[in-house]
């Protein structure tokens, strides 16, 4: 099947993002006042962006993969508080039909990494694919609209098919860390087709342990060992 078609829906409505973004807060559904744009002001107040495309040193991001695996360059958008507005982007990530705030978000991480030397070779989104019954049951893969948000200011493709779950990771919630790996290590079963790309971004709506992630760069590395691995997320706990 040719690729292209499994490109996600939402990259179909790339140059109709005014169509995409409803009139409310795309977080509280607050209505918006001629200076707000997509979100509230009482929500962005509320939010707490890393500014990790600023630093020169090594992000808490990068040390989360210290040890584990080989990543050329990370990046997480906000940091994930425990106040109404990060849970409630997160809620409306997953359950809501949260599509117009991660595609929203999505082109706010690329205006971020559009300037940023460790991401310009990218030539490849990839958003954490979902197992096929979650996203089935849900409608959609909350990190694939963020990835097309990415895509519409980056200069790569989203490609949603080189990489598949091969089975339900929803028993690893009450495991400690090493546990968990074991339960997500094979998981993730992904194309040779990924080899002729020189730069992956992988795209998630958020990362905790990382456990998943690792899982996913250690299927990509044993299918293309020369391949460079990125990871973005919206946001990190
Ligand atoms: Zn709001």
């Amino acid at each position: 099947m040719e690729q292209h078609s499994l490109t996600s829906k939402w990259s179909l409505l790339k140059d109709l993002s005014h169509l995409v973004y409803p009139e409310g807060c795309l977080i509280c559904d607050r209505e918006l006042s001629a200076q707000e744009k997509h979100i509230c002001s009482f929500c962005q107040e509320q939010i707490s962006y890393t500014d990790y495309q600023l630093y020169q040193d090594d992000t808490d991001m990068d040390k989360l993969f210290w040890g584990r695996v080989q990543v050329y360059s990370t990046y997480a958008h906000i940091h994930f508080k425990k106040n109404a507005a990060s849970q409630k982007i997160l809620f409306n990530l997953k359950y809501k039909d949260g599509s117009p705030l991660g595609y929203y978000f999505g082109q706010e991480i690329g205006n971020r990494l559009l300037g940023v030397d460790k991401f310009k070779s990218c030539d490849l989104i990839v958003p954490v694919p979902l197992h096929h019954k979650k996203a089935f049951i849900r409608g959609y893969n909350q990190s694939e609209m963020i990835a097309d948000g990415i895509s519409t200011i980056m200069d790569a493709p989203v490609i949603v098919d080189l990489a598949k779950r091969t089975k339900h990771s929803s028993t690893q919630t009450k495991k400690n860390r090493f546990q968990r790996w074991d339960n997500v290590s094979e998981i993730f079963k992904v194309d040779p087709k990924i080899q002729k790309y020189n730069h992956v971004m992988l795209v998630d709506d958020v990362i905790t342990t990382g456990a998943t992630m690792e899982s996913l760069i250690k299927s990509i590395q044993n299918c293309a060992p020369d391949i460079r691995i990125s990871v973005v997320t919206l946001a990190i706990a």
